[in-house]
């Protein structure tokens, strides 16, 4: 198994290296600078990128990366991507030889319409896909294929750690407990999470069966939401348009 290191990039990207031994396999590098730092003060050597999606704070940093290692670059086939070697559609496995390890590729469109989420080890990358207790916007895809995305995320094992892109846990959580207040589990969490907050920890991994007690986009049929929901519009009725509805609430909450 490896060893993952939370990198906090911008105002609140993670990125994500994984190394085992020297060598180290990095996430979604937005930002050059303190990858390299890590690296250094580590003594690891990058032997491949992982990229979920194309928007800058993912793959900006992969061009200055490659210009100090000879990495691998994994990314969407159908996303324009800096220095891609390895173009990928979703479905595939791939062997990363520098961590020992093997991940499946996901496609998961919804943010982006090529965006991939990789799963391996029981740890879960998915870029802007999935958050604590939230999901990403709607740049490109419909409501239907993010909700398709997020269902087969939900699928994997409840112990899969999720790493996410973003630190926005406690914002979504505000928005999770307006629209099913009555929930115990997700009460827990917003006082959890405010705890951490304030002593500057971060929320994320967080566990999927976490997500699925407490992520309300994940809980589309749940009684609770679903009257939330058609309070918002009537028309609401199955866990599709009950998604759709919250994604575009959460948008002007
Ligand atoms: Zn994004
Ligand atoms: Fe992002």
């Amino acid at each position: 198994m490896f060893d993952v290191i939370r990198i906090p990039a911008f105002k609140d990207n993670y990125i994500w290296l994984l190394h085992k031994g020297a060598a180290a396999v990095v996430v979604d590098p937005g930002d050059a600078r303190p990858v390299l730092e890590v690296l250094e003060r580590e003594g690891l050597s990058l032997a491949a990128i992982l990229v979920t999606h194309h928007h800058a704070d993912h793959q900006g940093g992969v061009a200055s990366l490659l210009a100090h290692f000879p990495a691998e670059v994994y990314g969407p086939a159908t996303e324009s991507i800096t220095g891609i070697t390895q173009p990928l559609h979703g479905g595939e496995t791939i062997c990363l030889a520098a961590l020992d390890a093997e991940f499946q590729v996901l496609a998961v469109p919804g943010h982006t319409l090529g965006h991939l989420a990789y799963y391996g080890s029981g740890c879960l990358f998915c870029g802007d896909t999935l958050f604590g207790a939230g999901c990403g916007r709607l740049f490109e895809g419909t409501p239907a294929q993010m909700h398709g995305s997020l269902t087969r995320l939900a699928a994997l094992p409840d112990q899969t750690a999720v790493y996410c892109a973003h630190e926005y846990t406690e914002a979504n959580l505000r928005f999770a407990l307006a629209v099913e207040p009555g929930n115990r589990h997700l009460q827990r969490r917003v006082a959890e999470v405010a705890l951490a907050r304030a002593k500057g920890r971060a929320t994320v991994p967080f566990s999927m069966a976490l997500e699925k007690a407490t992520n309300p986009f994940l809980r589309c049929s749940e009684p609770e939401i679903v009257a939330s929901a058609q309070g918002r519009m009537a028309r609401a009725h199955d866990a599709l348009q009950v998604f759709a509805v919250l994604r575009e609430w959460k948008n002007v909450f």
